[in-house]
């Protein structure tokens, strides 16, 4: 590994802002004209503490917190947070003092850092502490979601620079990335972060199956890669005929998110099998509008014959996550299989950044009040509630990290729930007392039974008895989410006092 040097990593992180600004983004545009001054100081002042001190890799330490804060300014985050990255290992590793940097740099950035040293140097040991690890997350999130997106810059750094640490350091930290980080990014719609968090952290811990994916991957690309080459060009003439304008066609290959791509291996009913992926290339068009996508759509179905089942909207119905694009696989005349995503420049820019995107950081100082970031507030509360780890760890995998279905209420409400929730579920999601007064349920105007599984799309209503004074016990055992079994046993209670 080359050794790094600190002042040229500066002078890069200083020009990716620098493109950042030029490009308009409203994190760093709207920065005020002291703060890059501020960040220059941070920069002082961290290599001045950390002098003399060095990595596992041999480097000097700075270079880590300089690849945390060029991070931050890739996700495109304000320059507060960029600062606050610079210093984020300060109070813990050098003889500074969280005080030193509030005198300093100020109460905004100092609350980001003394939120990176609560979190501490989370450990992944045994359940007990991976419970422990999640409760000071998800409270650190709610406080000001910034200082976790600092952790996620944190962690890429560390993984890339894991091959020098044993074995059993490099096994437990690379663990926690899948169990906890990745989740949590996916959660957020930080899709690029999630994709790299994963990445790095695959080969440590499936080493075996790490090799047999790079293994298998290359040669499936060159084969389709060429046919590839040509349909894209056919595409872009035929939408250029018909007036749409491409602000970009790209091959997707699977060179990222292989572990994703594990994952889908892993299911069932394709069984490790690599000719039943479809979308081992995509070929991603970035068209200026949601008209032209549905325009760009129509065309390449009247090229293509589309797979069946496999046309995918999730502009009109974006995944919980805020995630849209249209999808379709298709076959080529040459007889192979191609996924397509179609989504305009915002709709690829909230897929890659997330929450990131469109945050507003100084008129929200990282406090949440995107109304997708309910399930966050809701955890929050739910884990003061729970003092049991088995319990909290329950809720966790079934509430935020199980998949997710969107369902909408009569007036077109979304309600984000977990798979296989149930009208019960969902009433309590909208309301308590919606739920301790149902008695029944229609779902798309059919009725149905308490326990039905709803499913993505469902509309669905609430058939209440306004006479009805407490739910039925056996729903405890029908309801899929812990916010739902919470409010029977509340409602329960409060009945047999
Ligand atoms: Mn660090």
């Amino acid at each position: 590994m080359a050794i790094l040097n600190p002042q040229q990593e500066f002078d890069r992180l200083l020009k990716t802002i620098e493109q950042c600004r030029n490009a308009g983004l409203p994190a760093v545009a709207s920065a005020k004209a002291g703060d890059l001054d501020m960040l220059k100081l941070a920069y002082d002042f961290a290599s001045e503490a950390h002098k003399g001190q060095v990595r596992a890799s041999g480097e000097p330490y700075i270079i880590h917190p300089l690849a945390t804060a060029q991070k931050l300014a890739e996700m495109r985050l304000d320059l507060t947070t960029i600062t606050a990255g610079l210093l984020h290992d300060v109070p813990e590793d050098t003889a500074f003092t969280l005080e030193d940097i509030k005198k300093n740099f100020g109460p905004e950035i100092a609350k980001l850092v003394e939120g990176i040293t609560k979190l501490g140097k989370l450990k992944y040991r045994g359940m007990e502490r991976y419970a422990e690890n999640l409760r000071k997350m998800f409270v650190a999130m709610s406080d000001d979601i910034r200082v976790v997106l600092i952790k996620f810059a944190d962690r890429l750094h560390n993984l890339k620079t894991l091959d020098v640490l044993p074995p059993d350091k490099q096994f437990r930290i690379a663990k926690e990335t899948l169990e906890i980080y990745a989740p949590i990014a996916d959660r957020l719609a930080i899709g690029q972060i999630k994709g790299e968090l994963e990445d790095l952290a695959f080969k440590y811990v499936y080493p075996v199956d790490y090799k047999w994916i790079t293994g298998i991957i290359p040669q499936e690309y060159k084969v389709k890669e060429r046919s590839l080459k040509e349909i894209k060009e056919k595409v872009r003439k035929q939408l250029h005929d018909n007036n749409i304008q491409i602000d970009e066609i790209s091959l997707q290959g699977r060179t990222k998110h292989l572990y994703s791509l594990y994952k889908k291996l892993l299911r069932p009913h394709i069984n490790r099998d690599l000719s039943k992926i479809y979308d081992l290339i995509a070929l991603r068009l970035i068209v200026p509008t949601m008209t032209d996508c549905y325009g760009a759509l129509g065309i390449l179905h009247s090229m293509y014959r589309p797979m069946p089942g496999r046309i995918k909207d999730y502009i009109a119905n974006p995944k919980p996550n805020g995630y849209q694009s249209l999808h379709t696989t298709v076959f080529t005349d040459d007889g192979e299989i191609v996924e397509f995503q179609i989504r305009t420049r915002e709709m690829h820019d909230q897929a890659e950044f997330g929450i990131a995107a469109h945050w507003n950081f100084k008129e929200n100082g990282g406090k949440i009040t995107a109304g997708n970031l309910k399930w966050l507030k809701e955890l929050v509360e739910w884990q003061k509630q729970i003092k049991d780890n088995d319990q909290f760890l329950q809720t966790v995998k079934l509430d935020v990290f199980q998949n997710r279905i969107f369902v909408f209420t009569p007036k077109g409400d979304v309600i984000d729930l977990p798979e296989e929730a149930t009208p019960i579920d969902f009433a309590y999601h909208v309301h308590s007392s919606l739920g301790d007064k149902c008695v029944g349920a229609r779902v798309n105007d059919q009725l149905v039974n308490l326990g039905y599984q709803l499913k993505s799309g469902d509309i669905v209503e609430i058939i209440t008895d306004k006479n009805r004074k407490m739910p039925n016990p056996d729903w405890i055992d029908m309801v899929k989410t812990s916010m739902a079994r919470g409010k029977i046993r509340a409602a329960m209670n409060k009945q047999k006092k």
